[in-house]
Protein backbone atom coordinates (compact mmCIF):
# COMPACT_ATOMS: atom_id res chain seq x y z
CA UNK A 1 0.00 0.00 0.00
CA UNK A 2 0.97 3.59 -0.94
CA UNK A 3 1.80 5.95 1.82
CA UNK A 4 -0.62 8.85 1.88
CA UNK A 5 1.05 12.38 1.75
CA UNK A 6 0.82 14.30 4.83
CA UNK A 7 -0.38 17.46 5.02
CA UNK A 8 -1.02 20.37 7.67
CA UNK A 9 -2.73 23.77 6.35
CA UNK A 10 -2.07 27.41 8.39
CA UNK A 11 -4.70 30.43 7.98
CA UNK A 12 -1.98 33.58 8.76
CA UNK A 13 -3.97 37.21 8.87
CA UNK A 14 -2.81 40.53 6.79
CA UNK A 15 -1.77 43.18 9.27
CA UNK A 16 -2.30 46.84 9.01
CA UNK A 17 -0.07 49.52 11.06
CA UNK A 18 -2.77 51.41 13.23
CA UNK A 19 0.29 53.69 13.83
CA UNK A 20 3.62 53.85 12.21
CA UNK A 21 6.45 55.93 13.55
CA UNK A 22 9.29 55.49 11.97
CA UNK A 23 13.06 56.80 13.65
CA UNK A 24 16.47 57.75 11.88
CA UNK A 25 18.01 54.91 9.32
CA UNK A 26 20.83 53.04 11.61
CA UNK A 27 24.06 51.82 10.60
CA UNK A 28 22.69 48.37 9.46
CA UNK A 29 20.27 49.99 7.09
CA UNK A 30 16.82 49.38 9.17
CA UNK A 31 14.85 51.68 10.86
CA UNK A 32 14.05 51.53 14.44
CA UNK A 33 9.84 51.72 15.10
CA UNK A 34 7.54 52.70 17.32
CA UNK A 35 4.54 50.85 15.66
CA UNK A 36 1.24 49.54 16.97
CA UNK A 37 0.16 46.24 15.00
CA UNK A 38 -3.23 45.25 14.19
CA UNK A 39 -4.53 41.59 12.08
CA UNK A 40 -7.37 42.06 9.95
CA UNK A 41 -9.30 39.00 8.56
CA UNK A 42 -7.80 38.91 5.01
CA UNK A 43 -5.77 35.63 5.67
CA UNK A 44 -3.54 33.93 3.13
CA UNK A 45 -3.24 30.49 3.44
CA UNK A 46 -0.51 27.94 3.40
CA UNK A 47 -0.54 24.18 3.46
CA UNK A 48 3.17 21.71 3.70
CA UNK A 49 2.51 18.54 2.14
CA UNK A 50 5.81 15.69 2.67
CA UNK A 51 7.20 15.62 -1.01
CA UNK A 52 9.49 12.98 -2.41
CA UNK A 53 12.85 12.27 -0.68
CA UNK A 54 15.26 14.95 -2.64
CA UNK A 55 12.14 17.24 -4.17
CA UNK A 56 13.39 19.64 -1.68
CA UNK A 57 11.34 22.85 -1.46
CA UNK A 58 8.76 23.50 -3.64
CA UNK A 59 6.50 26.47 -3.99
CA UNK A 60 3.00 26.52 -5.66
CA UNK A 61 1.41 30.13 -5.45
CA UNK A 62 -2.31 30.30 -6.41
CA UNK A 63 -4.59 33.67 -6.26
CA UNK A 64 -4.94 37.07 -5.89
CA UNK A 65 -1.74 38.88 -7.16
CA UNK A 66 -0.24 34.95 -7.81
CA UNK A 67 1.65 35.70 -10.77
CA UNK A 68 3.92 38.43 -8.92
CA UNK A 69 5.11 36.30 -6.25
CA UNK A 70 8.67 34.57 -6.85
CA UNK A 71 8.26 30.58 -6.64
CA UNK A 72 11.85 29.77 -6.00
CA UNK A 73 14.78 30.83 -2.97
CA UNK A 74 12.97 34.85 -3.28
CA UNK A 75 9.99 33.24 -1.59
CA UNK A 76 9.49 34.17 1.52
CA UNK A 77 7.72 30.71 2.77
CA UNK A 78 10.95 29.18 1.07
CA UNK A 79 12.70 30.88 3.59
CA UNK A 80 11.00 29.80 5.96
CA UNK A 81 11.11 26.26 5.75
CA UNK A 82 14.70 26.28 4.98
CA UNK A 83 15.51 28.26 8.39
CA UNK A 84 13.49 26.06 10.37
CA UNK A 85 15.15 22.60 8.69
CA UNK A 86 18.43 24.19 9.05
CA UNK A 87 18.22 24.84 12.93
CA UNK A 88 15.77 21.84 13.70
CA UNK A 89 18.42 19.42 11.12
CA UNK A 90 15.61 18.19 8.67
CA UNK A 91 15.70 17.69 5.72
CA UNK A 92 13.54 19.61 3.90
CA UNK A 93 11.60 17.75 1.30
CA UNK A 94 8.25 20.20 1.10
CA UNK A 95 5.61 21.03 -1.24
CA UNK A 96 4.55 24.93 -0.15
CA UNK A 97 1.13 25.70 -1.59
CA UNK A 98 0.24 29.23 -1.11
CA UNK A 99 -3.07 30.29 -1.66
CA UNK A 100 -2.76 34.44 -1.79
CA UNK A 101 -5.61 36.31 -0.74
CA UNK A 102 -3.97 39.30 0.57
CA UNK A 103 -2.60 41.32 -2.12
CA UNK A 104 1.04 41.61 -2.81
CA UNK A 105 3.25 44.45 -2.15
CA UNK A 106 0.25 46.20 -0.47
CA UNK A 107 1.66 46.90 2.69
CA UNK A 108 -0.19 44.58 4.48
CA UNK A 109 2.44 42.30 4.99
CA UNK A 110 1.12 39.01 2.33
CA UNK A 111 4.90 37.92 2.44
CA UNK A 112 5.96 37.71 5.85
CA UNK A 113 2.57 36.13 6.36
CA UNK A 114 3.16 33.50 4.41
CA UNK A 115 6.78 32.67 5.97
CA UNK A 116 4.91 32.40 9.42
CA UNK A 117 2.39 29.95 7.63
CA UNK A 118 5.29 28.25 6.30
CA UNK A 119 7.03 28.37 10.00
CA UNK A 120 3.95 27.01 11.99
CA UNK A 121 3.17 24.28 8.88
CA UNK A 122 6.24 22.96 8.52
CA UNK A 123 7.17 22.81 12.29
CA UNK A 124 3.56 20.75 12.44
CA UNK A 125 4.43 18.44 9.45
CA UNK A 126 7.86 17.52 10.80
CA UNK A 127 7.00 17.20 14.12
CA UNK A 128 10.17 19.28 15.32
CA UNK A 129 7.99 20.32 18.11
CA UNK A 130 9.85 24.02 18.93
CA UNK A 131 8.32 26.10 21.34
CA UNK A 132 6.96 29.57 20.60
CA UNK A 133 10.50 31.40 21.96
CA UNK A 134 12.50 29.22 19.19
CA UNK A 135 9.95 30.30 16.38
CA UNK A 136 9.84 33.40 17.13
CA UNK A 137 13.61 33.81 17.24
CA UNK A 138 13.53 31.96 13.38
CA UNK A 139 10.48 34.66 12.32
CA UNK A 140 12.61 37.54 13.92
CA UNK A 141 15.43 36.79 11.48
CA UNK A 142 12.92 36.12 8.46
CA UNK A 143 11.61 39.36 8.69
CA UNK A 144 10.32 42.58 11.01
CA UNK A 145 7.09 41.60 10.17
CA UNK A 146 6.81 37.48 10.47
CA UNK A 147 6.99 37.67 14.23
CA UNK A 148 3.95 39.53 14.22
CA UNK A 149 2.10 37.30 11.94
CA UNK A 150 2.58 34.48 14.08
CA UNK A 151 0.87 36.07 17.10
CA UNK A 152 -1.39 38.07 15.79
CA UNK A 153 -3.65 40.36 17.59
CA UNK A 154 -3.25 43.87 18.36
CA UNK A 155 0.64 44.18 19.56
CA UNK A 156 3.20 47.17 20.11
CA UNK A 157 6.07 46.65 17.84
CA UNK A 158 9.54 47.75 18.19
CA UNK A 159 13.18 47.27 17.20
CA UNK A 160 12.89 46.94 13.63
CA UNK A 161 9.15 45.79 14.66
CA UNK A 162 9.90 42.13 15.62
CA UNK A 163 10.26 43.39 19.09
CA UNK A 164 6.66 42.29 20.21
CA UNK A 165 4.48 43.26 23.20
CA UNK A 166 0.65 42.71 23.01
CA UNK A 167 -1.93 45.61 23.42
CA UNK A 168 -4.43 44.85 25.64
CA UNK A 169 -7.57 46.48 24.00
CA UNK A 170 -11.21 46.51 23.88
CA UNK A 171 -13.79 45.95 20.91
CA UNK A 172 -13.58 44.99 17.21
CA UNK A 173 -12.81 47.44 14.50
CA UNK A 174 -14.15 47.67 11.43
CA UNK A 175 -11.92 48.43 8.57
CA UNK A 176 -12.14 49.02 4.54
CA UNK A 177 -9.07 48.30 2.58
CA UNK A 178 -8.77 49.95 -0.49
CA UNK A 179 -6.42 48.50 -2.65
CA UNK A 180 -4.42 49.92 -5.82
CA UNK A 181 -3.43 47.23 -8.69
CA UNK A 182 0.29 48.35 -9.02
CA UNK A 183 2.36 48.25 -5.46
CA UNK A 184 4.97 49.82 -3.75
CA UNK A 185 8.38 48.65 -2.98
CA UNK A 186 9.06 48.97 0.64
CA UNK A 187 12.70 49.58 0.35
CA UNK A 188 11.98 52.39 -1.82
CA UNK A 189 9.30 54.22 0.22
CA UNK A 190 12.07 53.79 3.00
CA UNK A 191 14.45 55.40 0.96
CA UNK A 192 12.21 58.30 -0.33
CA UNK A 193 11.15 58.83 3.48
CA UNK A 194 14.76 59.31 4.35
CA UNK A 195 15.46 61.86 1.78
CA UNK A 196 11.99 63.48 2.58
CA UNK A 197 13.27 64.16 5.69
CA UNK A 198 17.34 65.08 4.95
CA UNK A 199 18.31 67.94 7.40
CA UNK A 200 15.59 67.70 9.48
CA UNK A 201 15.85 66.19 13.12
CA UNK A 202 13.96 63.20 13.56
CA UNK A 203 13.35 62.41 16.95
CA UNK A 204 13.05 58.62 18.30
CA UNK A 205 9.65 57.28 17.62
CA UNK A 206 7.25 56.37 20.46
CA UNK A 207 3.82 54.91 20.67
CA UNK A 208 0.95 57.46 20.99
CA UNK A 209 -0.45 57.67 23.97
CA UNK A 210 -3.41 59.14 22.79
CA UNK A 211 -4.30 55.63 20.32
CA UNK A 212 -3.31 53.36 23.17
CA UNK A 213 -5.86 54.72 25.16
CA UNK A 214 -8.17 54.68 22.40
CA UNK A 215 -7.63 51.17 21.99
CA UNK A 216 -7.69 50.33 25.38
CA UNK A 217 -11.34 51.76 25.61
CA UNK A 218 -12.57 50.73 22.30
CA UNK A 219 -13.26 54.06 21.19
CA UNK A 220 -13.44 53.61 17.82
CA UNK A 221 -13.70 57.85 16.97
CA UNK A 222 -10.40 57.86 19.01
CA UNK A 223 -8.56 55.11 17.49
CA UNK A 224 -9.50 57.01 14.07
CA UNK A 225 -8.47 60.55 15.09
CA UNK A 226 -5.30 58.99 16.15
CA UNK A 227 -4.60 56.81 13.25
CA UNK A 228 -0.36 58.01 11.83
CA UNK A 229 2.34 56.56 9.80
CA UNK A 230 5.72 58.25 8.90
CA UNK A 231 5.96 56.52 5.83
CA UNK A 232 2.55 58.25 4.35
CA UNK A 233 4.24 61.52 2.97
CA UNK A 234 6.94 59.23 0.78
CA UNK A 235 4.14 57.06 -0.20
CA UNK A 236 1.44 59.88 -1.42
CA UNK A 237 4.82 61.59 -2.84
CA UNK A 238 5.39 58.12 -4.67
CA UNK A 239 1.68 57.57 -5.64
CA UNK A 240 -0.32 60.95 -5.38
CA UNK A 241 -3.46 59.32 -5.94
CA UNK A 242 -3.35 57.88 -2.17
CA UNK A 243 -4.00 61.59 -1.49
CA UNK A 244 -6.80 61.44 -3.05
CA UNK A 245 -8.39 57.92 -1.93
CA UNK A 246 -7.97 58.84 1.80
CA UNK A 247 -9.69 61.46 1.23
CA UNK A 248 -12.88 59.85 -0.78
CA UNK A 249 -12.76 57.06 2.13
CA UNK A 250 -13.12 60.15 5.03
CA UNK A 251 -15.78 61.64 2.40
CA UNK A 252 -17.97 58.58 2.99
CA UNK A 253 -17.48 59.15 6.55
CA UNK A 254 -14.83 57.30 7.94
CA UNK A 255 -13.37 57.77 11.27
CA UNK A 256 -10.10 58.07 9.81
CA UNK A 257 -7.99 56.87 7.13
CA UNK A 258 -4.21 55.91 6.90
CA UNK A 259 -2.03 54.21 4.41
CA UNK A 260 -0.99 51.02 5.44
CA UNK A 261 2.83 50.19 6.59
CA UNK A 262 4.82 51.37 3.19
CA UNK A 263 1.44 51.67 1.23
CA UNK A 264 -0.34 51.77 -1.11
CA UNK A 265 -2.92 49.94 0.33
CA UNK A 266 -5.30 52.58 2.92
CA UNK A 267 -6.94 51.54 5.67
CA UNK A 268 -10.11 53.66 6.74
CA UNK A 269 -11.92 53.05 10.37
CA UNK A 270 -15.66 52.51 10.35
CA UNK A 271 -17.92 52.91 12.93
CA UNK A 272 -19.97 49.05 12.24
CA UNK A 273 -20.01 46.76 9.64
CA UNK A 274 -22.48 48.44 7.87
CA UNK A 275 -21.04 51.73 7.29
CA UNK A 276 -17.75 49.85 6.03
CA UNK A 277 -19.75 48.18 3.62
CA UNK A 278 -20.82 51.64 2.04
CA UNK A 279 -17.44 53.03 2.25
CA UNK A 280 -16.43 50.43 0.36
CA UNK A 281 -19.26 50.90 -2.58
CA UNK A 282 -18.18 54.44 -2.28
CA UNK A 283 -14.63 53.62 -2.99
CA UNK A 284 -15.59 51.54 -6.02
CA UNK A 285 -17.74 53.54 -7.32
CA UNK A 286 -15.43 56.59 -7.05
CA UNK A 287 -12.63 54.14 -9.88
CA UNK A 288 -9.81 55.43 -7.23
CA UNK A 289 -9.12 51.79 -5.91
CA UNK A 290 -8.72 48.61 -8.49
CA UNK A 291 -10.58 46.44 -4.96
CA UNK A 292 -12.29 47.92 -1.74
CA UNK A 293 -12.50 44.75 1.39
CA UNK A 294 -13.65 45.03 4.43
CA UNK A 295 -12.12 43.35 7.11
CA UNK A 296 -12.18 43.18 10.91
CA UNK A 297 -9.58 43.30 13.44
CA UNK A 298 -8.64 41.98 15.25
CA UNK A 299 -8.31 38.57 14.96
CA UNK A 300 -5.74 35.57 16.27
CA UNK A 301 -2.29 34.73 14.19
CA UNK A 302 -1.12 32.16 12.05
CA UNK A 303 -2.93 29.10 12.94
CA UNK A 304 -3.18 25.28 12.03
CA UNK A 305 -6.70 25.25 10.33
CA UNK A 306 -6.17 20.81 9.36
P1 LIG B 1 5.39 44.68 4.18
O1 LIG B 1 4.06 45.25 4.56
O2 LIG B 1 5.84 43.55 5.11
O3 LIG B 1 6.46 45.67 3.91
P2 LIG B 1 4.20 44.16 1.65
O4 LIG B 1 2.87 43.65 2.07
O5 LIG B 1 4.28 45.56 1.16
O6 LIG B 1 5.23 43.90 2.81
P3 LIG B 1 4.69 41.67 0.31
O7 LIG B 1 3.35 41.26 -0.21
O8 LIG B 1 5.20 40.96 1.51
O9 LIG B 1 4.76 43.25 0.52
O10 LIG B 1 5.69 41.51 -0.93
C1 LIG B 1 6.90 42.21 -1.05
C2 LIG B 1 7.75 41.49 -2.09
O11 LIG B 1 8.20 40.26 -1.53
C3 LIG B 1 6.99 41.12 -3.36
O12 LIG B 1 7.20 42.07 -4.35
C4 LIG B 1 7.53 39.76 -3.74
O13 LIG B 1 8.46 39.85 -4.81
C5 LIG B 1 8.31 39.26 -2.55
N1 LIG B 1 7.76 38.00 -1.96
C6 LIG B 1 8.50 36.99 -1.54
N2 LIG B 1 7.73 36.00 -1.04
C7 LIG B 1 6.46 36.40 -1.15
C8 LIG B 1 5.21 35.80 -0.79
N3 LIG B 1 5.13 34.58 -0.26
N4 LIG B 1 4.10 36.51 -1.03
C9 LIG B 1 4.19 37.76 -1.56
N5 LIG B 1 5.34 38.35 -1.94
C10 LIG B 1 6.47 37.69 -1.72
Amino acid sequence: MQAVARAVTVRVPAKINVQLGVGQRREDGYHDLATVFHAVSLFDEVTATDGLPGSGIRIHVEGRDAQHVPLGEQNLAYKAADALATYADVVPDVQLSIKKSIPVAGGLAGGSADAAGALLACDALWRTGLGREELDTLAGRLGADVTFSLHGGTAIGTGKGEQLTPALISGHYHWVLGISDEGLSTPEVYQRCDRLRESKIIRDPEVSEDLMSALRRGDAEGVGAALTNDLQPAAIAMRPQLEIVLEAGLSHGALGAVVSGSGPTCAFLARDPEQALDIAAGLMSSGLVSDALTAEGPVHGARIVE
